[in-house]
């Protein structure tokens, strides 16, 4: 690609975060944001079809990503890197989309799980070598913002939309607020647009019983963020009057997940030791949770031949056994089939009821 070429800059989908990173690429970088269009089963054919056949799901999702944004116009792609083997699938990625004939600069970045914004600056300065710290921060800040205001308000939604009075209104209302949000470029606009919309989701009527279908769902975090990847298996279980706990959100990967990962196995012990990378400790440690808290039901997913995961699973298991809680286990790939996905929910959504009439 030359040099003079304005940078048409893109990057892969993860549930409603685009927002927060088209404004910290925008206010940093020099270049337009062309997004990769919404996730469909065109976008995961094209991945799959272009993908080696043992990457796992999210290599092949995010692919299918840059293909459709390449296709648009974007010919500046950013990969983030990651605590598995993701980290290395940007390279691959690169070499896989240059054989398809396009033309473009790739950039992965090195370790997004350090939140440090210098770590994060010496990173897009290696993109745009004029960017100062002060254009950074502030850029940054602003960003960091609005995946609080996404993930508290998500984590609402989770909570109560399964009780909503007038159908489809949680949802009428979490359309408004991602248009408003991306309409945002300092952070007071963002504290404002939170506050407005907290309130705003608070008055919608809902008809909760005192003690709801609780079930938390745990995994990986690519499938629990990305809903097309779990046939949108939340919003299944909403339909289903099902409260929803998920521990994983963007806001904790960046803040919490490696302050909180001795803590994790402490608590996880007898049935963790050590890390067993990626998400996999969280899911242990949040199932022993969910269960000691009295949850009803445990729902782990992950993509198809993910390690980490399918390590959890036998301690996962073993904690299942202990406390006497169900788990149900998915596992996603591209052919995975969504009736298999319904029938098996609605088993696990019987059983729970006619535990929980017996209990
Ligand atoms: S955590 Fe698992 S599914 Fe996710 S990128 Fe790593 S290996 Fe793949």
């Amino acid at each position: 690609m030359s040099n003079n070429k304005e940078k048409v800059i893109s990057f892969p989908h993860i549930g409603n975060y685009h927002t927060p990173i088209t404004k910290l690429i925008e206010n940093t970088l020099e270049g337009k944001v062309v997004l990769a269009p919404p996730i469909t089963k065109k976008t995961i054919d094209l991945g799959a079809k272009n993908s080696p056949d043992f990457v796992c799901v999210p290599f092949k999702y995010n692919l299918g990503n840059y293909i459709e944004a390449l296709d648009n116009g974007a010919n500046f792609l950013i990969q983030a890197g990651g605590g598995c083997r993701f980290g290395y699938y940007g390279e691959v990625q690169e070499q896989i989309l240059k054989d398809l004939g396009y033309d473009f600069e790739f950039f992965s970045l090195v370790d997004t799980s350090n939140v440090s914004p210098i770590a994060y600056y010496k990173e897009f300065k290696k993109i745009n070598p004029k960017l100062n710290f002060r254009q950074f921060y502030s850029a940054f800040k602003l960003a960091l913002e609005q995946v609080n205001a996404i993930d508290d308000i998500e984590k609402y939604i989770r909570e109560n939309i399964g009780f909503e009075v007038n159908e489809g209104s949680f949802e009428k209302l979490e359309k408004s607020f991602h248009s408003d949000l991306s309409k945002t470029n300092n952070t007071k606009e963002v504290k404002n647009i939170y506050n407005e919309y907290k309130f705003k989701f608070e008055q919608i009527p809902i008809d909760k019983p005192k003690n709801p279908l609780r079930v938390g769902i745990v995994g990986e975090l690519y499938v629990l963020m990305e809903p097309f990847s779990s046939y949108f298996i939340e919003k299944e279980m909403a339909k289903k009057g099902i409260e929803v706990k998920r521990f994983i959100t963007i806001s904790y990967l960046l803040f919490s997940k490696d302050h909180n990962e001795k803590k994790l196995i402490k608590y996880a012990n007898p049935y963790l030791k050590y890390a067993i990378g990626a998400d996999g400790t969280d899911s242990v440690a949040r199932t022993k949770q969910l269960a000691e808290s009295g949850f009803d039901g445990i729902i782990h997913i992950k993509p198809f031949g993910c390690t980490p995961e399918v390590n959890s699973m036998p301690p996962v298991q073993r904690v299942s056994r202990d406390y006497n809680i169900p788990v149900l286990y998915f596992s996603f790939d591209t052919q995975t089939s969504e009736t298999g996905i319904k029938t098996r929910l609605e088993a696990f959504y019987d059983m729970l009821i006619m535990r929980k009439e017996k209990i």
